[in-house]
């Protein structure tokens, strides 16, 4: 994807206030991801990691979405392969769960999905990430980034429905 700013980011979120998009903690080293094998950018709020954010660009537009851990347990959730990037981990997946936008949200509507603790998909479907143990799968790096970003875009669907 193309490297975002810090203002197209939190003006790209979808499912929280505009205060709260403006004050949350935008990672401040951006011009370092690696942005060209990136399918989404995703990150922890360092003074609150039960807090979870990701930025991508879906269809020629940039969507933010913020996530929650649900409870000290999801770090150890009993699922351990991740739904977008499909990887599979030993504790290494959390539930995170995001508000719907709109008003949905407001009433207390949340999707959720297990993801990798680290938001780290992306380099872990291109081999740039390494997991203690890896599913057999007989799809190209093509084929699986493809699949991400399907599983990533049915995923903002539901958060923005
Ligand atoms: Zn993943």
């Amino acid at each position: 994807m193309k490297m975002l700013t810090e203002q197209e980011i939190r003006s790209a979120f979808v499912n929280c206030t505009k205060g709260e998009a403006s004050r949350l903690n935008v990672p401040r080293d951006l011009a370092e991801s690696p942005w060209d094998d990136l399918d989404f950018l995703g990150w922890r709020d360092p003074q609150a990691p039960d807090r979870a954010y990701l930025a991508t660009e879906l269809d020629g537009r940039t969507v933010a979405v913020a996530l929650r851990s649900s409870g000290a347990a999801a770090w150890q959730a009993r699922r351990s392969i991740c739904s977008l990037c499909v990887t599979t981990h030993t504790g290494g997946v959390s539930l995170l769960v995001a508000p719907r936008a709109g008003k949905a949200g407001k009433q207390g509507n949340s999707v959720g999905a297990y993801i990798c603790s680290d938001l780290a998909c992306s380099l872990y479907v291109r081999g740039r990430r390494e997991v203690g143990t890896r599913l057999h799968e007989s799809l190209t790096v093509e084929e699986k980034i493809r699949r991400t970003q399907a599983n990533l875009a049915a995923f903002v669907a539901r958060v923005t429905a």
